[in-house]
């Protein structure tokens, strides 16, 4: 599969008047051409960070990218220069938000708003700009779309704001789109119609999808591959048949137990005991020592190797790796 993508030991931290907080401790992965890989986690874990890192949106500072790669197309984006990276910001790397409002100015139209990005990056006449928004708003199910072009975001419902935010994010024909939380401020239809219409748009168009969600509902719908984050991590990462019916990670175990599942009959909700560690000084070993029940001393004292128990399913457990009984035997 071509990878479009490739993040290599991201880390990012955070200076804060309690100290530096190490946000993304180390993340890897890859992104295939056409995938949706599902980024997932509770909130705090470094989920978004790492995917505003790869479009360098980190305020710097506060914030910093201590260290790490983010390959695409060859290029390092982490070392390109501000013009260079604005020509890729949109153009062939595009973002979405959970608040649609947010990313619409309620004082343009929604046809100039829709047509500022293919303006700014390709030499197209207004006419053919408009004919191309046009083209958008239909693919995103805008009805009347010629007419639409000239209404402003308030004269449009909060699902209608979110098919124009993503039309913007896809008028220049991006290769990756990454949708932060993208369904989570719509009611449940609209979520669901949101969903329905990344796999349409994915089917015709190609694009590459991550996807940062907190709701496993969203990503049983349209996620390929899932990556589990805890505490600036990945400690699972897999296919979607993998991660619902295989979980080996004691924390994604516990976040399958703690979502209601519709193909599991009177199934018990069992919350995740604990919080998150304090990301001021990550502990050594696995961060979720302090709430797993099957913790043991070299958990605690040893981060766990990545284990592949696919081609495609990797974890960072030591319940999964037989050379956890050899080290702890040289504990004293
Ligand atoms: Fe639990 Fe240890 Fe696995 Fe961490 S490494 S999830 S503490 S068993």
């Amino acid at each position: 599969m071509e990878k479009i993508l490739q993040v290599k030991d991201l880390q990012v931290s955070f200076t804060t008047y309690g100290g530096e907080v190490k946000a993304v401790r180390g993340v890897s992965f890859d992104l295939h051409k056409g995938e949706t890989l599902a980024i997932v986690g509770e909130s705090g874990c470094g989920k978004s960070v790492t995917s505003q890192s790869i479009m360098r949106l980190i305020p710097d500072p506060p914030g910093k990218i201590a260290g790490g790669e983010i390959l695409f197309k060859g290029k390092d984006l982490l070392r390109l220069k501000e013009p260079e990276l604005r020509k890729i910001r949109g153009a062939n790397i595009s973002m979405i938000f959970q608040d649609p409002m947010t990313a619409l100015n309620p004082t343009l139209t929604i046809g100039e708003q829709i047509m500022e990005g293919i303006l700014q990056h390709e030499k197209l006449s207004r006419t053919k700009a408009k004919k191309a928004a046009v083209e958008m708003l239909k693919l995103v199910g805008i009805p009347s779309p010629e007419q639409r072009l000239k209404q402003y975001p308030h004269q449009f419902s909060g699902g209608m704001r979110q098919r124009i935010v993503i039309a913007m994010a896809l008028i220049c024909k991006p290769d990756v789109l990454i949708a932060d939380e993208p369904t989570t401020a719509l009611d449940v239809t609209i979520q669901a119609q949101i969903l329905e219409l990344f796999r349409e748009i994915q089917k015709k168009t190609g694009v590459s999808i991550i996807l940062i969600t907190h709701d496993l509902g969203v990503v049983a719908q349209v996620a390929n591959r899932i990556a589990v984050m805890y505490a600036g991590k990945i400690v699972e990462l897999g296919t979607r048949r993998e991660i619902f019916y295989q979980p080996k990670h004691p924390y994604t175990q516990g976040l399958l137990q703690s979502v209601p599942r519709l193909d599991i009959e009177k199934a018990e909700l069992v919350p995740i005991p604990g919080s998150p560690p304090d990301l001021f000084s990550p502990p050594a070993g696995c961060a979720f020592t302090a709430r797993c029940p099957y913790a043991m001393e070299v958990c605690d004292r040893v981060y766990p190797f990545s284990t592949s128990l696919s081609n495609q399913h990797h974890v960072d457990c030591w319940l999964q790796d037989e050379r956890a009984q050899k080290l702890a035997s040289t504990f004293v």
